[in-house]
């Protein structure tokens, strides 16, 4: 079975990928923070736990969200394989998702990470305050999501880079170019 993390800051271009993907390999996409965002939608106890640390670009604290996943993972039990976006952003995270893969006989194959630098995230939304013509809070959000990804999630990356698991792919430049940067590392995982 084929397990992917997909891994970048926050713009990197995680969801566009995904899709293509989910579609190429076939995949159950989990991404924790759709999985939130159903949760607020829907008011849930869960949804109006966390409401306001998503509002403040924060993250959610690890029990939380690892129960959250371990739930979905579970609703999936014949799937030909799953993509993890979002997913882990602390090292916490990882260690609970490695022995839960174990669980249920699984591993993660490859986690490929969205390498674009944090200058290339500013000015994309400067850009994009640009274009509407104002400094909107989304785009205030997003920055301090960015801030929390250079300050906390990154340091997920040596706990693969050490399992020999990670892939680095450049995400700034032409989607389908990504896309089949992306189609090359995996491709030689599949049987
Ligand atoms: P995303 O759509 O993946 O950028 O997630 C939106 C928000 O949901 C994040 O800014 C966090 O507040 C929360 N979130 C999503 N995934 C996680 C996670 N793995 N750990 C903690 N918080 C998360």
């Amino acid at each position: 079975m084929l397990n992917l993390v997909i891994f970048g800051p926050p713009g990197a271009g995680k969801g566009t990928q995904s899709e293509k993907l989910i579609k190429k390999y076939n995949l159950v996409h989990i991404s924790t923070g759709d999985l939130f965002r159903a949760h607020i939608g829907n008011q849930t106890d869960l949804g109006k736990k966390v409401n306001e640390i998503i509002a403040s670009g924060n993250l959610v604290p690890d029990e939380i969200t690892i129960a959250m996943l371990r739930e979905e993972v579970q609703k999936h039990p014949n799937g030909s394989g799953f993509i993890f976006d979002g997913f882990p952003r602390t090292v916490a995270q990882a260690e609970a998702l490695d022995s839960f893969m174990n669980e249920i006989g699984e591993q993660i194959s490859i986690v490929v990470a969205l390498d674009v630098t944090e200058e290339e995230l500013t000015q994309r939304i400067a850009l994009r305050q640009k274009k509407t013509g104002r400094a909107d809070d989304a785009a205030d959000k997003l920055k301090k999501r960015i801030e929390e990804y250079f300050s906390k999630t990154i340091h997920v990356l040596p706990y693969y880079e050490k399992q020999d698991k990670l892939s680095k792919i450049n995400g700034i430049g032409d989607i389908d170019v990504i896309f089949s940067d992306l189609v090359k590392v995996i491709d030689p995982l599949v049987k």
